[in-house]
């Protein structure tokens, strides 16, 4: 919000009420940043030295980024149509969220889950349906189904659920699906799938083909795995009839020539950089087993993220981190998101979570029985 004096122009009053989009902490030169699930490596040399190559400034990129398209479809085996691309899978997922959610009707989803998903409804006219997560931080995709009626247009399922990390499993997802109306849209986010080890994790995109059912569409994005969160560039998989809706409400030509090359080319080095990500995936679950022995209780970690349930310390705990130079996420009254950033974050972070914790009472849920 500005402190700047109002004015007379008629702004939609849910809207007005909006908090404006919280981006995690920009860190100054000596932190780490924490705070935005970002990639710690550059992307690649070859990488960059196909953006340089791509000049044309001047012109206007192509609108459908037709040959990542192109090269996706023939990845997952499915057509040029069952694939659109977004600057950012975000902007996918306010496509689709305007393509199906307009006033009265009701978009549904875990939470605590991305912050987005209720400013996306609100922004569509729609109602928000959170459905709170269930053990172990988890989706409770029982009470998500209960939780669908009439005006239910779309839901969300996001595996892994950020920000507090564990999976859906595959069995869950289609015994959830198989229980959704046929005419209510179910959008599963699967921004951190590349860093999922679990074996029975859902993976919308496992069979060539791409989903089974028509009303499904996979979301997935360049962001996190592949490095390229600053170029914007995310993808969906679905079905073409439910694309071509998500690309109607599209602000055309959001997606950069350079984002397309950058992208392209992360595929062809595909092998180096989810070597990458296995690194990032190894370390995450180092320092999710050095935060339980430190005494933390924590729900599965299977992104590129642990979660630190912290309760009304949060903001305290979130302080200790801040000077000691780790920017992390902290969600008021709920928990402390870390990003598993570069290896030398990873002693600074278990040395301060390692100094809280016994501030946690005893039988706080955040704190492990001893
Ligand atoms: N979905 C989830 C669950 C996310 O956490 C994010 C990024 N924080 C996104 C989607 C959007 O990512 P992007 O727009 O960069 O693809």
């Amino acid at each position: 919000m500005t402190d700047a004096p109002d004015i007379p122009v008629r702004v939609r009053p849910e809207v007005a009420a909006l908090p404006p989009y919280k981006q995690g902490r920009q860190a100054g030169a000596e932190a780490f940043k924490l705070s935005s699930n970002e990639n710690p490596f550059d992307p690649l040399p070859g990488v960059l030295e196909r953006l340089r190559a791509a000049t044309a400034l001047n012109r206007y990129p192509d609108a459908s980024a037709t040959r990542l398209r192109e090269r996706l479809a023939e990845r997952f085996g499915v057509g040029v149509d069952a694939v659109h691309i977004g600057a950012g899978s975000v902007s996918i997922l306010a496509q689709l969220v305007q393509a199906t959610c307009g006033p009265g009707d009701e978009l549904v989803y875990a939470w605590r889950s991305f912050e987005a998903y209720p400013w996306l409804a609100v922004v569509a006219g729609a109602t928000a349906v959170h459905v709170p997560l269930g053990g172990g931080a988890r989706h409770d995709l029982d009470a998500m189904a209960e939780a669908i009626t009439e005006r239910t247009r779309a839901v969300i399922v996001c595996s892994p659920n950020n920000p507090t990390g564990p999976i859906v499993t595959q069995a869950e997802f289609d015994a959830f699906v198989e229980r959704v109306p046929s005419d209510v849209l179910v959008i599963l986010d699967e921004a951190y799938a590349e860093f999922v080890t679990a074996p029975d994790a859902v993976n919308g995109l496992r069979e060539p083909g791409g989903p089974r059912r028509p009303n499904v569409v996979v979301l997935r994005t360049f962001s996190k795995a592949y490095g390229l969160a600053g170029l914007r560039v995310g993808y969906a998989v679905g079905h073409p009839r439910v694309l071509d809706a998500a690309r109607s409400t599209a602000i055309p030509l959001s997606v950069t020539a350079h984002a397309e090359e950058a992208a392209l080319a992360s595929l062809e080095a595909e092998a180096e950089l989810l070597e990458r990500v296995r690194e990032i995936a190894g370390r995450r679950d180092r320092l999710a087993a050095a935060l339980r022995d430190a005494g933390w209780s924590i729900p599965d970690a299977q992104g590129n993220f642990v979660w630190l349930p912290s309760g009304d310390e949060t903001l305290t705990f979130a302080s200790a981190f801040e000077e000691a130079g780790l920017i992390v996420r902290p969600f008021a009254g709920d928990g402390i998101r870390i990003s598993v950033g570069e290896e030398g974050s990873v002693d600074k972070v278990l040395r301060i979570a390692t100094s809280v914790v016994m501030d946690l009472p005893e039988g706080h849920p955040g704190r492990r029985l001893a």
